[in-house]
């Protein structure tokens, strides 16, 4: 880049970054997240270090923060407040603390401070005499805003020292973070929504917004919070005490809240350990943490080491990777799964996220799609979901490309051609090829296998791949019919390979019948579903011939799922396949002398009205759960048995209006009696 050019950039980078900082430190409504800002920011520091003549004193790079809001009386800092320079990974934090250990060169290891960065709103909270005077927000590091009002209505700040000590000076500066924590958040921004007003993106604004209001009730409401983690002496020139650490013990000693997990860290190979800890524990906490602060200890060697325009060379902020980014939308591909659902999966420009590459996200279904407004080439923000699974959560459409074209969901199967057909009320398209389409018939093979249904070692996705490819398989019943021989013709499968492959399919062929309801797939009966069922019925015949309403009594079992059993019983492709399973052996029956004797209440739903006079009622209802039955508050279809004592409430009608068994107190007792000595095996049987 030529020097014109590289001054045009700077300019244009700096407006943006102004333009954002004041947005997110003034108006607390960012409309960037903070890894755009960031990579903006960072841009901006390697332009005027390539081009020094750059370099101005009214840069972001020089300076912190934003002007304070005029909202607020303005407060000259004492002793100025500086932001941090960051590490954004373990190679830039070791030469930052390589760079510190260049100053002693006779020191082995630099002690250091790991504090948790806690993503919130800096402030400076003065005490004169034990008692506080004045609270003001960082605003630029030299000038802030007096928000001493609010700052009084926040539990947590003390408003006078516990005791003070003679040693300390008579007015010292405690620096801090004003937080949000994140139940506070949620319900803050559930009220809003709710309330129809605008949300606040993240609790950092939700905090720093919530402690910058004009009407201090407001903030009082909010439930903000604050850790302290520094204290200045501004009338002094020696300190509190002689290490960070201290002077953290010091401040807790007075009354303030300190973080817990502040740890001292004897070389930096202990501060790694700590930062990955709680990158990947973090989301544990009750406040959000964007980060480490890495400090030295000594207290002496701060002052030697100094500061540069905008931070201490003395502290360093450890970032954790980002769990939202930026990246392009290559392609989106339509996955079939094994139900015949066409799912939308968004394929990615490969980046880092939250500790690992991410190249495919989530999309859902149509809807989302169109709820997004999608188009191949955008710039998406990806987000792990639950911190496992990414998904696509929005679209930059700044920086959309105008010759882009809307995604065209597709009407016909991708695998088999066939068209694709939407039931009313859902938002998946779904292939009805059921027995035609190979992507439902592998995505069924390898839901048989897997180790959640009849865990079959060592055949995996590409090998079903090949037997569905080569004409050996249909259905999962077809792998219990396969030879050795049958699977020699197959890449990459010697006679050993192929007799193993033979040998683990077939011992499969007793698995416990939850295992194998739920390795036929049925639509919504996922491992829960399968597992009530395995236990309620003794084969797959009977789950087979079970009317619906008999299903739809079933607790956990809804009309939805109960509907889906039985159009699935209905297909003779699957009445086929049950067939061949038996013919081959596999087990499609349960003793039923395995069923768990001592739990011959499961399954069956009580409820308790009225007074009991030989127990009270919590006593019944801890017989009927240990016995493996569950007891509701209220009477419905799903009800077992109403146990009635005396003075019943309402709920003695309602079950009598809904047919529902009505026990009295004997009759109760004589049924738990009769059960713990084994005299009936179940009440469902
Ligand atoms: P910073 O948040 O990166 O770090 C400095 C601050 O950390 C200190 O001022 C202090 O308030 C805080 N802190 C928390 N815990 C601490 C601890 N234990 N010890 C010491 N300090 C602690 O710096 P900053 O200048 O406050 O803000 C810059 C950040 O704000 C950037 O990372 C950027 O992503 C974000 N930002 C975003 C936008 C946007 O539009 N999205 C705009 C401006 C800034």
């Amino acid at each position: 880049m030529d020097i014109k050019k590289a001054k045009d950039r700077v300019i244009k980078l700096r407006e943006k970054i102004n333009h954002h900082n004041y947005l997110y430190y003034v108006k607390d409504t960012p409309e960037i997240t903070d890894f755009e800002f960031d990579k903006l920011f960072n841009e901006l520091k390697t332009l005027e270090q390539e081009y020094p003549e750059t370099v101005s004193t009214d840069s972001p790079t020089q300076r912190i923060g934003a002007q304070p809001s005029e909202k607020f009386e303005q407060v000259k800092h004492r002793v100025r407040l500086y932001s941090l320079d960051n590490a954004n990974n373990d190679e830039e934090l070791i030469d930052w603390y390589n760079r510190i250990k260049k100053n002693y060169p006779d020191e082995q290891d630099i002690e250091i401070v790991c504090e948790l960065k806690i993503d919130g709103l800096a402030v400076a909270l003065t005490y004169k005499n034990g008692l506080f005077e004045q609270g003001a927000t960082r605003g630029n590091g030299i000038v802030g805003e007096d928000i001493t009002t609010n700052l009084r209505t926040i539990n947590s700040i003390p408003l006078k020292l516990f005791d003070t000590p003679e040693e300390l000076p008579d007015t010292i500066e405690v620096r801090g973070e004003i937080f949000m924590p994140k139940d506070a958040f949620e319900n803050l921004n559930q009220r809003r929504r709710e309330q129809g007003e605008q949300e606040f993106a993240n609790p950092r604004n939700a905090g720093s917004g919530s402690a910058r209001q004009l009407d201090p009730r407001i903030t009082a409401q909010r439930k903000l919070d604050i850790f302290v983690y520094g204290a200045v002496a501004p009338e002094r020139s020696d300190d509190i005490s002689s290490s960070h650490y201290d002077n953290i013990k010091t401040l807790g000693n007075l009354g303030f809240k300190v973080n817990p997990d502040t740890k001292i860290c004897k070389n930096i190979e202990e501060a790694l350990e700590f930062c990955q800890k709680w990158a990947t524990e973090k989301s544990s906490l009750k406040y959000a943490t964007d980060g480490v602060v890495v400090k030295v200890n000594s207290l002496k060697k701060q002052h030697e080491l100094g500061f540069t325009s905008r931070s201490p060379r003395w502290a360093i902020a450890y970032k954790f990777s980002p769990e939202e980014i930026l990246t392009t939308l290559e392609n989106v591909e339509f996955r079939v799964g094994r139900t015949g659902a066409v799912t939308p999966v968004a394929l990615l420009e490969p980046v880092r996220l939250a500790g690992t590459m991410v190249a495919r996200a989530s999309l859902h279904n149509a809807d989302e799609i169109e709820r997004l407004q999608l188009r191949i080439g955008d710039k998406v923000y990806v987000k792990k979901a639950a911190e496992i699974i990414p998904k696509v959560i929005g679209v930059d459409l700044s920086q959309r490309a105008e010759d882009s074209k809307p995604l065209a969901y597709p009407e016909q199967c991708p695998s088999c051609g066939h068209m694709l057909e939407r039931k009313e009320g859902e938002v998946i398209n779904f292939c009805p090829n059921f027995m035609g389409c190979k992507a439902q018939i592998i995505g069924r093979i390898e839901h048989w296998v897997s180790r959640n249904t009849m865990d079959i070692d060592g055949v995996g996705g590409s090998l079903i791949k090949q037997f569905v490819e080569h004409g050996l398989i249909k259905d999962p019943a077809d792998l219990y019919q396969l030879t050795k021989e049958s699977l020699m013709d197959l890449e990459r499968m010697a006679d050993k390979s192929a007799g193993n492959v033979v040998k683990s399919i077939q011992a499969s062929k007793d698995r416990p019948l939850g295992r194998l309801i739920n390795a036929l797939g049925i639509k919504y009966v996922g491992k829960e579903t399968a597992d009530i069922l395995g236990q309620m019925y003794s084969s797959i015949k009977s789950i087979e011939n079970a009317s619906f309403e008999e299903l739809e009594a079933i607790e956990g079992i809804g009309e939805k799922i109960a509907d889906s059993i039985i159009n699935y019983f209905k297909n003779p492709d699957v009445l086929d396949m049950i067939d061949k399973l038996e013919k081959y052996g596999v087990k499609l029956k349960q003793d039923i002398e395995k069923v768990d004797k001592s739990k011959p209440l499961l399954n069956t739903n009580f409820v308790i009205t009225g007074t009991l006079s030989t127990m009270d009622r919590k006593s019944a209802s801890d017989i009927i759960k240990d016995m493996g039955g569950k007891v509701t508050g209220s009477v419905s279809k799903k009800t077992s048995y109403v146990v009635v004592g005396e003075s019943p409430g309402s709920k003695y009608d309602k079950a009598v209006s809904l047919g529902i068994a009505v026990l009295d107190e004997s009759q109760f007792i004589e049924l738990i009696e009769k059960l713990q000595a084994g005299g009936i095996d179940e009440v469902n049987e």
